[in-house]
Formats: structure tokens, sequence, C-alpha cells
């Protein structure tokens, strides 16, 4: 038996570049790990069955499941080494909110990955479990890596950042509101396509540096510079999600006025988050949210950075 820990990430950065030949769009992003997670326990069977286990009504416990799926890769891709060791059931205990932006799904898939790997004595190295991890979904490669690290292609490359500031930060989303990222992406091609820059491989370097805007935000993480970290924040996704949901436009201006270093959508939201340098200042930004909005179906979630990918916790 074993049991990992998967974390949570929020962008600090989400720039659309343009489409992809595969249907995609080309982005640059700014992932951070927090230290909000889930926890995976990984049990072998001694038959050759997937089981999979999780209370949370929005989770399914089907082939769907991105865990499930995570296995049902590693059994297609090993299928000598995996059938000596029967199945395996995976119970996933939920802290991260479902639908949120938090790549909550990933991160289960990532873990179960990184699990499987010990379990079933594969021996691949992360870059071979990233490369398979990219095949289930593009946050996957960077649940495995973890930290801070800039992501491009459709999300799947992945640079770490090292040596960045460890700041506290809000979470912020309303339990019963989810937003579909192909909805986020499909419909910010719709009204902004115009704006993108030819495909990859016909733009210009030129044409590509003048275009990406990350270079900011990455000099302000390389040099603790809290105060230009929250100046540089982006998220690209807002321009379609804020105006389709008055209540995130709504919880996003509430929690800009508490204060803090800056205030963001993380993926395709519907999360917001503020980042403070402390967690006591994190803790007043909580508490003065929770004042204005009483609303119950709020969570809110006090979390830190963490250079931590996927743990093994026992
Ligand atoms: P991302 O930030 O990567 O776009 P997300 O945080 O917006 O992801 P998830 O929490 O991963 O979204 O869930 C999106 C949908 O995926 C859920 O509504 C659920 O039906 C499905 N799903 C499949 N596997 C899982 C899983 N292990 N955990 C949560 N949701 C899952």
């Amino acid at each position: 038996m074993m049991t990992l820990l998967a974390h949570a990430k929020i962008n600090l950065y989400l720039e659309i570049i343009g489409n992809r030949a595969d249907g995609f769009h080309e982005l640059v992003m700014i992932m951070q790990s927090v230290d909000l997670a889930d926890r995976i326990t990984l049990n072998p069977l001694n038959t050759p069955n997937t089981r999979l286990l999780c209370d949370h009504p929005l989770v399914p416990t089907d082939h769907t499941n991105l865990a499930y799926k995570a296995v049902m890769l590693l059994q297609k891709r090993f299928p000598h080494r995996t059938n000596r060791y029967g199945g395996v059931e995976i119970t996933i205990d939920k802290k991260i909110p479902v639908g949120a932006g938090l790549a909550g799904g990933s991160s289960n898939a990532a873990a179960t990955l990184f699990g499987l790997n010990v379990l079933w004595q594969l021996g691949l190295t992360r870059i071979e479990l990233q490369e398979l991890g990219a095949e289930l979904g593009s946050d996957v490669p960077f649940c495995l890596a973890g930290g801070c690290a800039i992501a491009t292609g459709r999300g799947e490359e992945i640079d770490s950042l090292h040596n960045t500031p460890k700041l506290s930060a809000v979470l912020a989303k309303y339990t019963s509101l989810a937003v579909s990222t192909p909805w986020a992406y499909k419909t910010y091609r719709q009204q902004f396509e115009h704006t993108y820059l030819p495909l990859k491989d016909t733009a210009s370097l030129e044409e590509r540096q003048a275009r990406v805007h990350s270079g900011k935000m990455v000099g302000a993480l390389g040099t603790h510079d809290a105060t230009a970290i929250g100046r540089h924040l982006r998220n690209d996704l807002e321009k379609v999600v804020l105006p389709a949901h008055a209540k995130v436009r709504q919880l996003k201006e509430t929690m800009a006025a508490q204060g803090g270093l800056g205030t963001l959508m993380s993926g395709s939201g519907p999360t917001v988050f503020t980042l403070t340098e402390t967690p006591d200042q994190a803790q007043s930004v909580l508490q003065s949210v929770r004042q204005q909005i009483s609303d119950p179906d709020l969570q809110l979630h006090l979390v830190q950075f963490t250079s931590q990918g996927i743990r093994q916790e026992s």
C-alpha cells in the first residue's frame, strides 16, 4: 500500500498565444504548487481489476476518472510488467475543489503514475513519466514536477523555476459553481482568434518574442520582488469567464479590495486567489472576505506555495 499527496496548483500567469496544428492553444503559463492536497492511496489487488473509491459527489469513480485513466495507460503501455502485479484499488481523499482551475484531476493522475511506477517497478524517469502524463492531460507533467514552473506548448512543456519565493494565498471558490475548461478555451477562440499569432511554425522568432509577455513575471519571481509578482499576475481566460459569471467577477472585486499583492482567477476558474507575503496577511484577507460575503456556498482556503510535486506519505 502506498499513500501520496497530490498538490493543487494556481496559475500566476496564463497567456494565450495562438492556435496549434493539433487543435489546442499555444500557451505560456507560470504555475505554482500550493499545499492544498488530495491524498491518494494505492492498494495492490490480487485480481487484475482496477477499482476507484472517492466519496466526492462530483468525482467519477469509473474509467473517466483521470487517475483510472493513468492506470489504463500504464497497463496498455507495459502489459508484461503490469500483468505480474495484478490490479490496484485507488482511494481519493478529495480536498482540492473540483472543476476549479486548480488541476485536481491532473494531480490525481500524476500521483497515480508516480505511485505505480514504484509499486510496479517500471523504472521510468521523471521525464518519461511526464511524457506519459501529457497523454492524459496538459497539466499532468507540471503536477509531477511541482514547485514553480513555466509551461509552454499546450502547457505540457515544463521548465522549473528554482529559488522562487514562498508566498501565501487565499483561494476562494463557490462550491456549486464549476467552469468547463474546454468551454473557456473555445469561447476565447471565438472572441479573440483575430488577435492570435500565426501557427508556431510560421511565426518568426521576433513575432513570438514581441507577443510573449511572461518575462516580467519570471524576473519578479527570480528577484523575489513580491510587489512586482502581484503587479504582473495575468490570466487571459478572465476575459471570457468573468463576463459570463457575475458572481466570479464580484468575488474578484471583493477580494482585490481587501489588499494583498494581487488577485487573479486560476486557470479556467472559477477559483479566485489573492496573494500575500505572509500567512498572517492571508488570514486577515480571508476574514475580511468572509465578512463581506457571508454566502455559505463560498469556500475559502488559506494556502502556501510549496516546492513539492507528488510526495509519498507512507
Ligand atoms: P484544470 O485546472 O486542470 O483545468 P480543474 O481543476 O478545472 O482542472 P478538475 O477538478 O480536474 O478540474 O475536474 C474537472 C472534471 O474532471 C470534473 O468535473 C470531473 O468530472 C472530472 N474528473 C475526472 N477525474 C477526476 C479526479 N480525479 N478529480 C476530480 N475531477 C475529476
